[in-house]
Order: C-alpha cells, then structure tokens, then sequence
C-alpha cells in the first residue's frame, strides 16, 4: 500500500489525523469534506496513495467507483438533497488543492446557490472531427 506522509489523506488513512468517517473497506474510504460545499458533500478515496486519477490502475479505478452509487443514495437520504454532483479535480489548474486523488460527492438542493455552472462553447467547423482522429490515436496507442 502506497502512501505518502506528508498527504493528509494519508494521514487520515492511518488515524493520524481524525475525520468523520462514513464508509471504509479493504481499499477505499469516504469521510466528510471538511470545508462542505454542502451538508453531507463527501469524498472518496482509494487507500493508495496516488496523486492523479490517470495514474490509478483501472482495477482500483472500477472499485472505487463502484461504492459511488451507494454513497451517493446515503448522502441523498440523508441530506434530502434533490440531487448531486460527482467531481474529480485533477492539476491545480482544475482547482486539485489536495495530491491524492479523491472522488467530490456534493448533494444538491434546489436553489442551493452554489452556482456549479459552466459556459458551454461550440467547435469551429472541422475541429470535432480532427479531436475524434486525435482521440482514435490516442486511445491506439497510448491505452493502459
Ligand atoms: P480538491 O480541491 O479537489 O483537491 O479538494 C480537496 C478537498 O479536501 C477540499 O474540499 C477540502 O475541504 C478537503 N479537505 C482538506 N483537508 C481535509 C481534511 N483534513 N478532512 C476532510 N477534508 C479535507
Ligand atoms: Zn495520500
């Protein structure tokens, strides 16, 4: 089992520091996000340290995302949230704040002001196609 200690997560992982824990198996964890974007938002973890979703062996992939549905019916039971958000944040640039790779569950209410809302764009002509090649080749050559 990997880990690094200096990660928090890390560190929540081996009882270091506390958290409210609400699920935990043989690989995975899901505790309360301490600074909750809303009553009951959750994250999700596998045990294994490892900084970026595209470093995860598939398998361990597949696991964790298998307790998503679950978790997700609890947080929505117990919070009477209407709805959800699952969210990965990989790279600062994608607003990671925390290097180890961690599921974001964020019940939603009507209303709720949390304004998760993007501009949606549009592909110049040509530019869809040339990303389904690059896509192709990608996935071609380059696939785990
Ligand atoms: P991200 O920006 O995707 O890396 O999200 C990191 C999340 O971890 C933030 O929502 C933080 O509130 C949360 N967080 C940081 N430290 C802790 C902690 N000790 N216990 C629970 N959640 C934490
Ligand atoms: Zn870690």
């Amino acid at each position: 089992m990997s880990r690094d200690p200096h990660c928090v997560f890390c560190k929540i992982i081996a009882a270091e520091i506390p958290a409210a824990l609400i699920f935990e198996d043989d690989l995975i964890l899901a505790f309360l996000d301490i600074g909750p974007l809303a009553d009951g938002h959750l994250l999700v973890i596998p045990r294994d340290h490892y900084i970026r979703l595209t470093d995860v062996p598939p398998e361990l992939c597949a696991r964790v995302a298998s307790v998503l549905p679950m978790l997700s019916r609890a947080a929505l039971e117990v919070t009477k949230a209407e709805g959800f958000n699952v969210l990965l944040n990989q790279g600062s640039v994608a607003g990671q704040a925390v290097p180890h790779v961690h599921f974001h569950i964020i019940p939603r209410k009507k209303d709720d002001q949390l304004g998760y809302r993007w501009n949606a764009g549009k592909y110049p002509e040509g530019r869809a196609s040339e990303l389904t090649a690059a896509f192709q080749d990608a996935l071609t050559h380059h696939s785990s």
